[in-house]
């Protein structure tokens, strides 16, 4: 209001409000605060990463499945786990907050938890965790399931208690007058992350321009879906293994579609089957029983599967385009999905211009990449032909592995846009677990060896010297390729600052981030003119 308000009496000009406002401070209006004077009288009791913004107050609850029984009665809650995985989900949905003793700034708490808004502090290690007894201990205090807690998502800060909130209000106008000036001075375009129509809307809402990513594995842990992927993953037969692509197939269809349909006739980068299997396979007794008895095999069996999925280094593992050059038949089932999807909606609206945009994941060598592209364009051509429907899509891929970086001028022969995934290059460039590094980091701060941690703000001086050379290397090759990011970085400041100065097209964040990236994009433009 301020900024606005100086322009409107003659004493700055636009350009000079958009610069005096800090991008950071669009979270306190997109997200939920605290009142003001009950905070004041508040205390905390420990913190932990402030991994997505907001301010939660909840009742504890330490399942998903209980999160969303508390929900449908009306009570408010915070989720507290160790750590999120993808099975937690629908419980994250319903949750005001999210707490957990593991993780850094791109574990899957803070990763789902910012796709969705929802508040989270994520590696509070102080935290000890009784499961059994539903009940956490903090700074010699237990916390019982239904105790209320608070939590304050920008600072990390964990109370014992109930502070009230008041809503989310972006300031009627103004904001809108603010994020039009910014649209005028940037010079990036701002995509997106999102994995279902509601985060698409979400993202169209505060003036995404398109979807850089959609990771299409949070669409298999519905009901109906997981037992299908279940079954692909237990399968030890490529027929087999058909057959249950052949049952996802519709669902996916269908979710692209929605992603379609959402972002009416603007680009969508969808991304191929990235994590390991693993995490598909259930993990409890009880849940490994009676899914043996639904695929109709034995306990031994399903466990015999189980075993032999373990890995050591799970992200080192067998993942991203890894799993299509093992198992094409996923990349045929996904690509059969997106161009579908694609050919059904430019059905329904001649007027959008429809071009599909499939990511393969993890690459680290033209030839994996051109063998997966391979399977892609000939499922692609063929649904095309036989659909006698003239349309063009593209096939890139994301740098995320040194290796791809290194070699991005032969990336390019093949990849039609580059994606840069930030957080699996931060983590594979320091070596650090993008998952387990908030418990050492802490004392890098502190010896002042690392300023900030490097999931969060890029690392310019190493992992950006990569992402320059790679967007140097892919254009050099391929004029014409486009260029972005779609890893955590892309909704944070001075990253966006970063990435609009080694000449990108576009960053992509999660929905609550793109205002942020908006902003910081104007002003990285208006410092640093291309
Ligand atoms: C990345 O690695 O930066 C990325 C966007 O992919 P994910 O976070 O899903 O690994
Ligand atoms: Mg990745």
């Amino acid at each position: 209001k301020v900024a606005v308000d100086l322009v409107d009496e003659g004493m700055i000009d636009e350009k000079e409000a958009v610069c005096r406002v800090e991008p950071k401070q669009l979270d306190a209006l997109l997200h939920p605060t605290f009142d003001a004077e009950a905070l004041k009288k508040a205390q905390a009791v420990g913190k932990g990463l402030a991994a997505s913004p907001g301010a939660a107050c909840g009742k504890v609850v330490f399942t998903a499945e209980d999160a969303k029984e508390w929900h449908a009665r009306g009570e408010k809650v915070v989720l507290v786990r160790l750590e999120t995985s993808p099975e937690d989900i629908e419980g994250m949905q319903v949750s005001e907050g999210i707490l957990t003793v593991r993780g850094g700034m791109t574990s899957h708490a803070a990763v789902v938890a910012r796709g969705m808004g929802t508040c989270c502090v994520s590696g509070c290690g102080d935290i000890v965790v009784d499961y059994e007894n539903k009940k956490f201990s903090l700074a010699g205090k237990d916390y019982h399931e239904g105790d209320w807690i608070s939590l304050d998502g920008s600072t990390g800060s964990i109370y014992g208690e109930a502070i009230p909130t008041v809503p989310a209000d972006p300031g009627s106008g103004y904001f809108g007058r603010l994020m039009g000036w910014a649209d005028k001075y940037r010079q990036l375009m701002v995509y997106t992350n999102a994995d279902t129509p509601r985060d698409a809307k979400q993202g169209r809402a505060f003036g995404a321009q398109g979807i850089g990513l959609c990771r299409t594995e949070h669409m298999f842990f519905e009901e109906t879906r997981i037992k299908a992927m279940r079954e692909m993953i237990v399968a030890d037969n490529t027929e087999d293994r058909k057959k249950a692509l052949a049952k996802i197939m519709p669902y996916q269809q269908g979710d692209f579609e929605g992603l379609y349909e959402a972002m009416e006739g603007c680009p969508v980068v969808i991304r191929f089957l990235d994590p390991p299997l693993h995490e598909f396979l259930p993990t409890k007794e009880e849940d490994i029983a009676e899914i043996a008895e639904e695929m109709n095999i034995t306990v031994e069996r399903l466990h015999e599967v189980i075993a032999s999925l373990h890995e050591f280094n799970p992200m080192m593992g067998h993942r991203g385009c890894r799993l299509a050059v093992s198992y094409p038949e996923i990349a045929e089932m996904q690509t059969t999905a997106v161009i579908n999807a694609a050919i059904n909606v430019q059905k329904k609206h001649p007027d959008w211009k429809m071009v599909p945009e499939i990511m393969i994941p993890l690459v680290g060598e033209v030839k994996e990449l051109k063998y997966v592209k391979d399977v892609v364009t000939a499922t692609a051509d063929k649904i095309i032909k036989d659909a006698g429907i003239d349309m063009k899509y593209e096939v890139g891929t994301m740098i995320e592995i040194p290796r791809a970086a290194l070699t991005a001028d032969e990336i390019a022969t093949e990849a039609e846009f580059f994606s840069f995934g930030t957080n699996d290059l931060t983590q594979m460039t320091f070596g650090f677990s993008r998952d387990d590094a908030g418990k050492f980091l802490s004392y890098y701060y502190e010896k002042k060896i690392y300023e900030s941690d490097p999931f969060a703000h890029l690392d310019q001086k190493g992992v950006g010297k990569l992402v320059k050379m790679a967007a140097e290397l892919g254009r050099k090759t391929r004029p014409s390729i486009h260029l972005g990011i779609c890893g955590e970085h892309g909704g944070d400041p001075t990253s966006v600052e970063f990435c609009h100065k080694v000449g990108l097209n576009y960053v992509s964040c999660s929905p609550y981030r793109v205002p942020i990236a908006r902003l910081a994009a104007a002003q990285a433009a208006i410092k640093n003119p291309r």
